[in-house]
């Protein structure tokens, strides 16, 4: 994009036509912001490699244009590599939304990272420096506080949504389908949008279905229920424990991500009644129709809590032939080989198994599909 002075560059160091490693920079003369920095998780034939990360060579070699880094969302797409870019880079300040910034703080403490300057944002601030203007909108995405941002440059604005969808009927709050329409009748120079779903037909089943369906099948299970889904989708999991608490089931948590993010939903207010959970030693002496186990593994990995209670590996909880298990989530690609495993071992040993598959939408994705696609870009694009 040029101006009468200057060009402005926006470039992708990661993310763009590939799922993973989130990374946009835009640079105008002496100041360069950098949107998410996420990592990517190797595909099968990256033997031993634990993530991937963006190549920051040209960030390093302009570090000193650097302003700021500004998150849309905390899934580790877009906030895992933060660690490794503190680590590499100077940047002077970090812009997140509520839960992201949890989930950052929470990283950097696991890696031992030291940084305090992260800024929790809010839709009515708008941070200026020489050349930019920036302005966040409300979206709806498969974790709390999703956020498109808006970045005004010398050359006209230029919008990057975030991941989203959009739900008329959403758990959370709605998307601010006015400010999107504002910020599309004043004019967008650039729009940078995808979706993993930009090729599905239709629209995505709202959050609100998938709670109903999932209330439905806890509501008709006679024994324990064992329930993996993405940790991160705070919203679904806050309904499934107040499903339960309507059902008079506890909650028993498992599986660190899990745990992690019943507490940052307990400590953003999001939760408010502790009485519902317990511990997996109150679990085992509590009758199994008043028991929900909630945990991690619905993609089947080998060391979280649902693989080791299929494999007869965890140290406190033992699969009973009653247990109903049910992933509330569709397999990552990569992943399925795996989930397949991890739920012939629950079948044969008695278990009843609920997928996505086989029974009503008990997930649903992020992701918009093409009609909430066209949607955005008639707000957006005009
Ligand atoms: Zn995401």
């Amino acid at each position: 994009m040029k101006s009468q002075t200057s060009e402005t560059f926006v470039f992708a160091l990661g993310g763009l036509g590939e799922v993973g490693k989130n990374m946009y920079a835009i640079m105008h003369e002496d100041e360069i912001i950098i949107i998410d920095a996420g990592v990517m998780f190797p595909e099968d034939d990256l033997l031993g490699i634990d993530y991937v990360l963006a190549d920051y060579t040209f960030l390093k070699q302009n570090e000193e244009k650097i302003k700021g880094l500004f998150i849309t969302h905390g899934h580790e797409d877009h906030i895992g590599a933060i660690p490794y870019v503190l680590n590499h880079l100077n940047i002077p300040i970090i812009y997140a939304p509520k839960v992201a910034s949890e989930l950052i703080k929470n990283k950097l403490e696991d890696r031992g990272v030291k940084y305090s300057n992260i800024v929790v944002i809010d839709e009515d601030m708008t941070p200026q420096f020489k050349h930019f203007k920036i302005e966040f909108f409300r979206t709806t995405h498969s974790i709390p506080d999703s956020y498109g941002i808006s970045v005004m440059t010398p050359n006209g604005r230029v919008v990057t949504t975030g991941d989203f969808k959009f739900d008329l009927t959403p758990i959370g709050p709605m998307a601010n389908l006015g400010k999107m329409a504002r910020i599309g009748e004043e004019g967008v120079k650039l729009l940078m949008s995808d979706s993993t779903n930009a090729l599905v037909p239709g629209f995505s089943t709202s959050e609100s279905d998938v709670d109903e369906a999932l209330s439905d099948i806890i509501r008709g299970c006679k024994g324990r229920i064992i329930l993996a889904t993405f940790a991160s989708n705070i919203y679904r999991v806050i309904h499934i424990i107040e499903t339960c608490r309507k059902n008079n089931r506890k909650v028993a948590a498992f599986g660190r991500s899990m745990i992690n993010s019943i507490e940052i939903a307990k400590s953003c207010g999001l939760i408010k009644d502790k009485s519902v959970f317990i511990t997996s030693d109150e679990a085992n002496r509590m009758k199994p129709q008043n028991v929900c186990l909630l945990c991690t593994g619905s993609q089947g990995e080998p060391l979280a809590a649902l693989s080791r209670i299929a494999n007869g590996s965890d140290a406190n909880i033992t699969l009973m032939p009653d247990d109903t298990v049910i992933f509330s989530s569709s397999p990552i690609p990569g992943n399925a080989m795996s989930i397949n495993r991890v739920i012939n071992k629950l079948y044969l040993k008695g278990a009843e198994v609920y997928t996505t598959s086989n029974e009503a939408d008990i997930h649903t994705s992020g992701h918009a599909k093409q009609d909430e696609l066209k949607g955005k870009y008639t707000v957006e694009m005009k």
